[in-house]
């Protein structure tokens, strides 16, 4: 089988070819700057070939057939007919309390995504107009939509609402919903096969540490909890994100400095986290090579990092009564050795042995905790595509 998944942004589009059972991926790419000019980076795995192209993108509906083209040029293409793509996977980043599960796209689902657009403004109009130029130039072909807060609906209600005027749960739907949920389904997933387990008798913790970080309790295989919240913006210091923080700040500073709300905001999700408290880069490496050399702001903003996901992990322990494996993934999880230890270490007293030298790895699906820890030390490698892939294919096999 062969499965398209699209991962469509406001002015980019991801996608990849692939076959969720060999999982082999025939050719990925990226489709940039759509419309403002048009820019398509496209890769054959196999080949191990990249090729780049200028081509006028002024909506995603040119971008789509640009992809397509790629897919199908007898250069460097994988396939020699549309009709070989047997069904497209979308990325959708809110289901709202709609979805607690992936689902075939029909007319009734798009409207429920498009009532989805004002808890998810920036993100849910792309997906719904990625998904549209989909249907365009592939008339006919299934479309799945697989949501990044649907793993996240089994959270029970005590971890889910805010402690503010009950109406606004119920009138303006406001509750932590988590993000990043096919990351963590798919890590959690990959803990229990890697321990030989049955994932309804696993408690896990999954650490998904990007420029985007999450984190979640997976208790018998159902998110219990996260750190994002009704927006990616809570929880960890992120790349530039600022993380959970005390809301009386916002005023103190609004009035201080004559902010408005679209300024603060601003602040907030673009200027802060670790950017914000090194003032080097949001880049984790950059933050490093900065703290090596002594920049005491850089080493402070690791510190706070790798502290407050330290917290999360012993908090999480605690609300499902223990912990049996602890994941880390996604670009800082999966290569950066230094954070998973100085987050796992120290934790002896719940059961977290690190082992130094099997920590010392990247981006492979490895154990890192030492032979006598009781809690498992786990490094996955994430693949929401493969997820993605995968949940389209069994949705339109029925
Ligand atoms: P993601 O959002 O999952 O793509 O992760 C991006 C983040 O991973 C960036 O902040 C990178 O600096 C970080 N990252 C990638 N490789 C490394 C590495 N070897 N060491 C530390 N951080 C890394």
């Amino acid at each position: 089988m062969k499965i398209l998944v699209i991962n469509a942004g406001s002015s980019s589009l991801k996608y990849q070819l692939m076959d969720p059972e060999t999982k082999e991926v025939f050719a990925k790419g990226l489709c940039e700057r759509i419309g403002i000019d048009g820019r398509l980076t496209h890769k054959v795995p196999a080949k191990d070939a990249k090729y780049e192209f200028e081509i006028p993108m002024p909506t995603h509906a040119e971008a789509i057939q640009a992809v397509l083209d790629a897919l199908l040029s007898a250069e460097h293409g994988v396939i020699k007919s549309a009709s070989e793509i047997d069904a497209v996977g979308h990325r959708v980043v809110h289901g709202g309390e709609k979805f607690a599960s992936s689902v075939r796209i029909t007319d009734d689902v798009m409207a429920a995504i498009d009532e989805c657009i004002p808890l998810a403004p920036l993100h849910n109009p792309a997906n719904i107009t990625g998904i549209k130029a989909c249907e365009k130039v592939m008339p006919g072909v299934p479309m799945v939509a697989v949501f990044d807060t649907a793993f996240h609906q089994t959270m029970p209600a005590k971890s889910y609402i805010y402690a503010l005027p009950y109406e606004y749960y119920e009138n303006d739907k406001v509750r932590r919903y988590g993000f990043h949920g096919t990351s963590h389904r798919y890590v959690s997933a990959r803990a229990a096969a890697m321990l030989g387990k049955p994932i309804e008798e696993l408690k896990i913790i999954t650490c998904h540490l990007g420029n985007g970080s999450s984190v979640a309790a997976v208790d018998c295989g159902k998110s219990v909890d996260t750190s994002m919240g009704f927006t990616p913006l809570a929880g960890v210091p992120m790349g530039t994100r600022s993380g959970d923080l005390d809301a009386g700040i916002l005023e103190y500073l609004m009035n201080k400095h004559g902010y408005d709300m679209k300024e603060m905001m601003n602040i907030l999700n673009k200027k802060s986290g670790v950017l914000g408290i090194s003032g080097v880069s949001s880049d984790f490496r950059d933050i490093e090579n900065a703290a090596n050399d002594g920049n005491q702001r850089a080493a402070l903003a690791l510190e706070a990092f790798q502290y407050s996901v330290k917290k999360l992990v012993g908090a999480y322990a605690a609300a499902m009564g223990g912990v049996d494996a602890i994941v880390f993934t996604a670009g800082v999880g999966e290569n950066d050795a230094n954070t998973r230890m100085n987050i796992a270490s120290g934790l002896e007293f719940m059961g977290v042995k690190m082992d130094a030298a099997a920590n010392n790895v990247r981006g492979k699906e490895t154990v890192i905790s030492a032979a006598d820890s009781k809690v498992k030390v786990l490094l996955i490698p994430t693949d929401e595509e493969l997820m993605i892939a995968q949940d389209t294919a069994a949705i339109v096999k029925g």
